[in-house]
């Protein structure tokens, strides 16, 4: 077998076996094939897709390149969240510990702002003091004593996926649904769960704009999960505007804290109780999924899930003050206000004009090497359906650099749709995919 070989079945619409496809993959891993080989099967893979059978061959190749925790000292079923990413998506720093209050366990290995989507990590990071490089030994050990630990992606979790997607970065194959599963995938197996809630995002501001590539790629995610014997399921959801009033690290916090606190935004929690029901019951801590709903806002009402959360922030070293007493974090040096060029009603805010503004703010990163401003970003003081008067702030911009605030301002404003009329209510949440029964 060589790879020229592999390339040209590729090429040629033909399927590979297991072992082809580990055989590529263990001679990424050992730099054993060029570059250009790989690119090139990269693309053939690309173009002419992967059945069933090839998209799992490739993430558990993809999964043993590296470690695959092993959680079974920790009691009860462990239930983690993937979402495909999207503009203001703060969910997982509510939900976990929520579900963790619950007495769901979550292990939780996170990712940075990719695009012009936020990253879970860079968001936790803008707490002072917040460590998200544990070892696996110390998340093991945490996800046991606390209920949830929520880590970056470390050297031994998936390697070949780190290589594999930088070569698709470089050469116009990340847009391909075998390969975002099985990159997902094996990262998400990885980590020690028994089951899994996707949330895959439609819209302007999602990974996947069109609604039928959403369905295709969570259905595609949750053909991987149930062929490893995870109970998967997905949600497919609205990312047309952005999710809550906040998009930027600490900005986002600071929305996670009042969720927490009972005083999140209807959508945001929305749709983090969806997802954090859906986890509860996935836990078999609740009977159904409305009943693991009712759980999560009781686990919000009482206060437990702020608690949990004060207690994952103290344990991974973060400043607990600061997460007590939020306005006392040093402000952004510059700040501009956004007005409404026209009254009526906000018909459309693009989410992905508003994700892409708010990387050049500082919030995320335009080069790999870019350091992230965590007070960048921008706060919406409105959203789709709400009435706005002629020269009232719809949004306010937050960075530490000025020279752009023109430019980004007028981007914003042509963001923003406002018309004479109410718009339809716009669905959040569009549908609940799963394959199988409860494990
Ligand atoms: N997120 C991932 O982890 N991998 C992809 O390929 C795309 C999005």
């Amino acid at each position: 077998m060589t790879v020229y070989d592999i390339i040209s079945l590729k090429r040629d619409r033909k399927e590979l076996n297991r072992q082809q496809i580990e055989f590529m993959i263990d001679g990424l891993i050992e730099d054993q094939i060029p570059d250009y080989q790989v690119s090139a099967w990269l693309m053939a893979v690309y173009l002419n897709g992967m059945t069933d059978s090839e998209k799992w061959y490739l993430t558990q190749a993809m999964l043993h390149s590296g470690q695959v925790i092993n959680l079974n000292e920790v009691d009860g079923i462990k239930v983690d969240k993937h979402s495909t990413g999207g503009v203001g998506d703060k969910t997982s720093i509510i939900l976990a510990p929520v579900v963790a209050a619950a007495g769901v366990a979550v292990p939780m290995i996170s990712g940075r702002a990719l695009g012009h989507t936020g990253g879970t990590l860079d968001k936790l990071e803008s707490i002072p003091g917040f460590r998200i490089d544990y070892s696996i030994e110390k998340y093991k050990k945490m996800v046991a004593d606390v209920g949830a630990c929520l880590i970056g992606q470390t050297k031994e979790i998936a390697p070949a996926d780190k290589k594999l997607y930088a070569l698709r970065d470089v050469t116009a194959t990340i847009q391909s649904i075998p390969l975002i599963s099985a990159s997902i995938m094996s990262k998400k197996l990885a980590e020690g769960i028994d089951a899994l809630v996707l949330d895959v995002k439609t819209g302007s501001g999602a990974f996947m704009q069109e609604y039928n590539q959403s369905v295709s790629l969570a259905k595609s995610l949750i053909s991987i999960g149930e062929q490893a014997g995870k109970k998967t399921v997905a949600y497919i959801t609205n990312m047309e505007q952005p999710l809550g009033n906040a998009i930027g690290n600490w900005l986002e916090i600071v929305e996670c804290i009042e969720a927490l606190q009972g005083k999140g935004p209807d959508d945001l929690m929305e749709i983090s109780h969806t997802l954090s029901g859906t986890m509860i019951w996935m836990g078999h801590k609740a009977e159904s999924i409305d009943h693991g709903i009712e759980i999560s806002k009781e686990m919000i009402a009482s206060g437990k899930a702020w608690e949990k959360f004060l207690d994952i922030v103290e344990k991974q070293q973060g400043s607990t003050d600061m997460v007590k007493n939020p306005y006392n974090y040093p402000a952004a040096n510059h700040s501009l206000e956004i007005k409404s060029p026209g009254a009526g009603y906000i018909k459309s805010i693009n989410a992905l004009t508003l994700g892409l503004c708010s990387v050049e703010l500082g919030a995320g990163r335009l080069k790999q090497e870019d350091s992230i401003d965590p007070e960048a970003g921008i706060f919406l003081h409105k959203k789709v359906g709400q009435s706005v008067a002629r020269n009232e702030k719809i949004m306010t911009i937050y960075s530490q650099r000025s020279d752009d605030f023109e430019n980004i301002s007028k981007r914003l404003i042509s963001a923003v749709v406002v018309q004479n009329t109410p718009p339809e209510p716009q669905k959040l949440i569009f549908e609940f995919l799963e394959s199988s029964e409860r494990n």
